[in-house]
């Protein structure tokens, strides 16, 4: 009777719920951004993982663009989930010669095991360069700050 009752107080332990309700804030226009790059671009912008594996990378962070660059086709890249990640947390970014700039944090074994290396590189449109340099200034300032 004991263990029984155990078994129902822990029914009711926190701890054991693994969902939870949350106000989430989500972005608009996404979809819309994406289908855009897809009309454009077949495969990742640096490898060739197809477009549908893909995600819509903004060149500046959407929390820094405005309305407007949020939808703009030249202000993405679609990229592989690995290229995005290391993209979006600042260790690859893009020079204006386009070549890819690689993070010194990143060691040879994890560089061959997300596929970067120097001699990647991408297109990128004079209406790109715009976006591309912002990146480029918001990484220093990034690092100027750690
Ligand atoms: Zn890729």
């Amino acid at each position: 009777m004991t263990a029984k009752l155990e078994l129902i107080d822990n029914d009711y332990n926190e701890e054991l719920f693994t969902e939870v309700l949350k106000d989430v804030k989500q972005r608009k226009g996404q979809a819309k951004f994406r289908k855009l790059l897809l009309t454009k671009h077949i495969t990742c912008a640096l490898c060739s993982v197809e477009a549908y594996h893909t995600r819509a990378s903004h060149i500046k962070p959407w929390a820094s663009s405005s309305d407007y660059e949020r939808l703009y086709i030249n202000n993405g890249l679609l990229l592989c989930p690995n290229h995005d990640y290391l993209f979006d947390k600042g260790l690859i970014s893009f020079g204006e010669s386009e070549n890819i700039l690689i993070s010194r944090s990143l060691s040879s074994s994890q560089r061959m095991s997300f596929n970067v290396n120097e001699k990647l590189c991408i297109q990128i449109s004079e209406k790109m360069e715009k976006y591309i340099v912002i990146t480029i200034n918001l990484s220093l300032n990034h690092k100027q700050q750690a």
